[in-house]
């Protein structure tokens, strides 16, 4: 499946046309528009397994799996069975049904300070009723975030966000009132010192701190040892509540997400988040997501408490049972066969790059990992080819060089291989990147690392 570089897409090309006449940029998410990387982007019509096929035909292994959820891999046949028979009964009752219990009751077994959840439809629904709840039950408005984390499109947390918003280098959206942001601060990831000044002269006012769990949306930034520990101890000693965002790392890193991954290695000294947020795999490929933790924080949201939050189709009965379907599938085999394709696709690709003298760095959490195609000058110490220096916050990772990831990406997707479209993104795999797959990945690598030392 090698095709020549840059490649026709006429079937793509013509939706891209006729989408851009009736939504905004021709897509329903940003990233999806390949601006970053330019072209056309790819309208898929189907996908199986580790596979996804394009609106002309072509084959692509997908490193992308719909940004985490389909960590089985395409059209699983439980998830299909779970889905096809689910709908068979009906799509939604608006009532409350046994699916949403049931996919309540797995998320609680699995993460241990969670209590209870709430099932939503989108990780930023999640968080948004994460972070009312918080200010409804600390009685405080101004909340914490670090810049390069992406906790979805809220308004209070658009500011410095990674994902898109890094990918287009926007510093916050228009729209966003500035009594929205006013009441957001953001400080530098990692830096610990920076919390505990902010909260010395504000702890009083702050209601949490929302961290992701690893960071994803920048690539892949790891929480420094203590990190998470520390801003524990800090949100406890001032009353504010601690909100892990675990959309992206829930269920994909480990059985119990980040969260169970560093306090196996790490144990927490100064105890669980108080909240955590949850998305991505758990809806299996549908729209469900969720928040919760501690009871008796929960316990504020309506009908129960104070704190307003509803949704028309929140717990519906498909989408859960194609999360459900989903999490019971990720046993311990599945996370030791997604570490391994994993380390495999990564350790292939930071050796491509290094023989074609292309400066990067690959980082982990688990099966997640992205590869930095940092700019040779972030120490002139390292000569091109070299691995460079560790990224640990958001300035780190602003220094990439995006150009030749473009061409990059472009060398790979002609060569029959769907990266994330923009170089702040993680790389996705599943448990259904077979052998077959992972070779198609490993044969491009070669000829996309000497398209990005082309520059
Ligand atoms: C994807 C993501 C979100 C937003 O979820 P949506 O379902 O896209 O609204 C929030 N937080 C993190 C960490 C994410 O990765």
């Amino acid at each position: 499946m090698t095709q020549p570089y840059p490649f026709e897409a006429p079937a793509s090309a013509d939706l891209f046309d006729r989408g851009r006449k009736v939504i905004p940029g021709g897509v329903n998410s940003p990233v999806r528009a390949f601006r970053s990387v330019g072209g056309t982007p790819r309208f898929m019509t189907s996908a199986q397994g580790p596979w996804l096929t394009d609106a002309d035909g072509r084959r692509y292994v997908d490193l992308i799996s719909s940004w985490g959820p389909m960590i089985l891999g395409h059209a699983h046949p439980d998830v299909l069975e779970a889905v096809t028979a689910t709908a068979a009964r009906g799509f939604s009752f608006g009532t409350p049904s046994e699916n949403e219990v049931a996919l309540a009751e797995e998320i609680v077994a699995r993460v241990d300070p969670v209590e209870a959840v709430r099932l939503v439809n989108s990780g930023t629904e999640a968080t948004m009723s994460a972070l009312r709840l918080a200010r409804g039950f600390t009685g405080r408005s101004v909340v914490v975030k670090f810049a390069g984390n992406y906790h979805g499109h809220v308004d209070a947390l658009l500011a410095h966000a990674g994902s898109g918003v890094a990918t287009f280098a926007l510093p916050d959206s228009a729209g966003v009132p500035a009594s929205a942001a006013g009441e957001t601060i953001v400080l530098p990831y990692n830096d610990l010192a920076a919390v505990e000044a902010v909260f010395a002269e504000r702890g009083d006012e702050i209601a949490a701190v929302i961290t992701e769990a690893c960071p994803g949306n920048m690539g892949v930034v790891p929480p420094l040892p203590g990190f998470t520990d520390g801003l524990r101890r800090v949100t406890r000693e001032h009353g504010a509540l601690l909100i892990s965002d675990e959309v992206m790392t829930g269920f994909r890193v480990s059985k119990a997400g980040w969260y169970g991954h560093e306090n196996a290695t790490t144990p927490y000294s100064f105890g669980a988040p108080d909240l955590f947020t949850f998305g991505k795999v758990m809806g299996g490929g549908f729209p469900a997501a969720a928040f919760g933790g501690r009871r008796d924080v929960m316990d504020h949201l309506a009908p129960e408490g104070p704190v307003y939050q509803a949704g028309t189709l929140s717990g519906n009965p498909v989408a859960s049972a194609a999360g459900l379907a989903t999490l019971r599938a990720c046993d311990d085999d599945l996370y030791t066969r997604l570490k391994a394709t994993a380390g495999t696709i990564a350790q292939a690709t930071s050796e491509a790059l290094s023989a074609a003298g292309v400066p990067h760095r690959v980082q982990f959490a688990e099966s997640m990992f992205s590869v930095f195609f940092t700019a040779a000058d972030v120490d002139e110490t390292h000569v091109a080819g070299d691995v460079s220096d560790p990224v640990i916050d958001y300035d780190g990772a602003q220094r990439q060089d995006t150009a030749a990831f473009g061409r990059f990406f472009h060398a790979m997707l002609s060569r029959g291989v769907h990266l994330p479209p923009s170089a702040y993104e993680c790389w996705f795999v599943s448990g259904a990147h077979d052998d077959e797959a992972i070779n198609v990945v490993l044969d491009a690598l070669p000829h996309a690392a000497r398209a990005a030392a082309e520059g």
